[in-house]
């Protein structure tokens, strides 16, 4: 639009009627942009949206220094947060709904612990919010945790609290008690692996699968963050086995595997054995 602004070669009185024009369109064009963000409605209830990294972990073709996948024997073992989710009941949800642009500095003193347990199960720049490209955290802060106003208010209580429910609410040690275990030979019922997870939090959880394999569970939350049904209606389980990225009647929950150092075809940087000490009193809900 400024090009065709300013090389136009034709009167003096068209060139004003042009400018008038051009001022007005960007005027309109940021009043809509504005009024988009402005009429994303506050959202009904939160997700916590985990991955499987044995699932997850089987897709890696490459590795690179934050793709959690190539830490080897330092890989995770237990479902890790992919996302804190301000969701809409209507199965929508509100994306990108403020300009606030995700600032690492600001999580320094979280960062080990999103290391080890909101970490990237893989290598790709994600887009952010503004057109850039940004890391797994980026994209999550800027894409769902902007909206997640008034409950949360700025990025560093999105990270801490992504993490606090996380930690109050095991899933896999609730799958692992219920005889649940990692295992590329076992399957198990889907029914019996909701069940164990309603009977520990009252709630029901939403599965996703890829080929057979659990690859996201999604426990619900309120406002308050007391556990809420993810999946509206009377036929939850069916509802989970019918939609697209359902899980069949039997899954598997895969162990993660090593991979080989004939897989990575890039170099291969080794993450730093983080240490995690006393997490279990520093985040309370
Ligand atoms: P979302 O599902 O949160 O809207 O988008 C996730 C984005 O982050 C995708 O662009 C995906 O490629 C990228 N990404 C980076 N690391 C991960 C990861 O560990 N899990 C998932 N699901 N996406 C990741």
């Amino acid at each position: 639009m400024k090009m065709a602004c300013s090389s136009l070669s034709v009167s003096v009185q068209f060139k004003t009627i042009l400018l008038l024009v051009c001022v007005v369109v960007s005027v309109s064009a940021s009043a809509i942009e504005q009024t988009q963000t402005q009429t994303q409605r506050e959202f009904d209830y939160f997700a916590l949206a985990l991955q499987w990294p044995g699932t997850f972990c089987q897709r890696t073709r490459y590795c690179c220094s934050s793709n959690a996948c190539c830490r080897r024997s330092n890989a995770p073992t237990e479902f890790t947060i992919h996302g804190l989710w301000p969701d809409y009941n209507d199965g929508s949800w509100p994306a990108c709904c403020t300009r606030s642009n995700f600032d690492e500095k600001l999580i320094s003193t979280l960062h080990d612990d999103l290391e080890k347990y909101w970490p990237s199960l893989s290598c790709g720049s994600p887009s952010t919010c503004h057109g850039g490209k940004g890391s797994f955290w980026a994209h999550e802060w800027e894409k769902h945790g902007t909206c997640s106003f008034p409950v949360i208010r700025d990025e560093y209580n999105y990270f801490l609290t992504g993490l606090s429910v996380y930690f109050k609410y095991n899933v896999t040690q609730v799958l692992e008690d219920a005889g649940y275990i990692p295992s590329n030979t076992e399957k198990y019922p889907l029914g019996g692996i909701v069940s164990a997870i309603e009977n520990a939090f009252h709630a029901t959880p939403k599965l996703v699968c890829s080929k057979g394999s659990v690859e996201e569970l999604h426990l619900c939350f309120y406002k308050d963050f007391k556990p809420r049904d993810c999946v509206v209606g009377s036929s939850r389980l069916n509802d989970m086995v019918s939609s697209k990225s359902s899980c069949p009647r039997y899954v598997s929950l895969p162990a993660y595997v090593s991979l080989g150092l004939d897989r990575v075809k890039a170099p291969f940087h080794w993450m730093p054995d983080i240490v995690l000490k006393g997490l279990g009193s520093k985040y309370v809900l």
